[in-house]
């Protein structure tokens, strides 16, 4: 793929983080929460044909739009990656990718456990998280009260959740999710410390202490 090797050479200082978890895990409180703490950080609005769910809003939570829209833009290799879950589709854009690695900034991508598995052979240095909830009664709890799913849906998203968290395995940290501030909290450790990597502070170390 054409990207690769633009991100290969541009991402040195950048990093790019992607989080996966099961649909009712909190994850979308938990990348705003994130945003909230870290202004550096961009987040990539994924493409979706679903709808939108209440209180969701447009060009903040997805870009919502039809199949067919969907369809054109896999044309025209718009998406980075993109994956078709729950029935509908999802797609990340390339564009914020790139021009934030072009910043320097830090990107936070929600993807699922397909579209991870894609960007784990594409994206060597990126970080990957996966989202874990402390119980099944509790996730069975969360999909329930936010009333936004049929009964038949939730059982479906239950079913999938079996499925995904059979794969965070292949993920290089796991985070249970008990208690929002406490995994925020612990996500930003692991950003911290990722940061830290020696191929991650070249470029600092070269420019300050002038070594190779
Ligand atoms: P939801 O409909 O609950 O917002 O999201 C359903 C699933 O789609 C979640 O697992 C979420 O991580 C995943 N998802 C959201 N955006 C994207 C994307 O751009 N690509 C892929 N592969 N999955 C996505």
């Amino acid at each position: 793929m054409n990207n690769t090797m633009k991100l290969n050479t541009i991402h040195e200082d950048s990093l790019i983080v992607v989080i996966s978890a099961p649909s009712g895990v909190g994850k979308t409180t938990i990348r705003k929460n994130i945003g909230l703490k870290d202004k550096n950080f961009a987040y990539s609005v994924s493409y979706t044909t679903r709808r939108p769910r209440a209180g969701e809003i447009e060009g903040l939570d997805y870009h919502f739009i039809t199949q067919n829209s969907f369809r054109a833009k896999i044309q025209e290799e718009f998406f980075f990656e993109w994956a078709e879950v729950h029935q509908n589709f999802y797609g990340t854009p390339k564009e914020l990718i790139l021009s934030s690695l072009k910043e320097k900034r830090d990107i936070l991508l929600d993807i699922d456990v397909q579209g991870a598995r894609k960007l784990q052979s594409i994206l060597k240095e990126a970080i990957f998280i996966f989202l874990l909830p402390p119980s099944w009664t509790i996730l069975e709890q969360r999909l329930r009260n936010r009333e936004t799913e049929t009964e038949q849906q939730v059982q479906q998203r239950l079913i999938t959740a079996k499925n995904e968290i059979q794969r965070c395995w292949e993920y290089d940290y796991v985070v249970i999710n008990s208690q929002i501030e406490e995994t925020v909290e612990k996500i930003y450790t692991i950003i911290s410390a990722e940061h830290n990597r020696p191929f991650r502070m070249k470029g600092l170390i070269r420019e300050n202490l002038k070594i190779s």
